[in-house]
């Protein structure tokens, strides 16, 4: 898959904004209806700085009770992650 074709790298974003900069978006999942992070670069490899901002984001968004479903099956070589609030 390429970057042209990677719906992650295309977003085009019809649910709901949380949170957007150069690093991360973070939205509604369309298929799942929870929210998602999803990396502005097209790869599976994270920096420390961008994985500790991403996890940042989260935190201030959602608080510290989440879990987060890591993996990659749907779209393998773009980062994202998904966000279960848990109460
Ligand atoms: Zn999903
Ligand atoms: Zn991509």
């Amino acid at each position: 898959m390429t970057e042209h074709e990677c719906p992650l790298c295309k977003l085009t974003i019809k649910s709901k904004v949380y949170y957007e900069d150069r690093i991360v978006t973070v939205l509604d999942c369309m298929k799942c209806k929870i929210p998602m992070a999803v990396s502005k670069r097209h790869t599976m490899k994270m920096g420390l700085y961008e994985l500790s901002h991403i996890l940042n984001i989260i935190l201030k968004l959602f608080g510290p009770a989440v879990m987060l479903h890591t993996d990659q099956r749907s779209i393998p070589e773009h980062w994202h992650t998904h966000i279960e609030v848990v109460e």
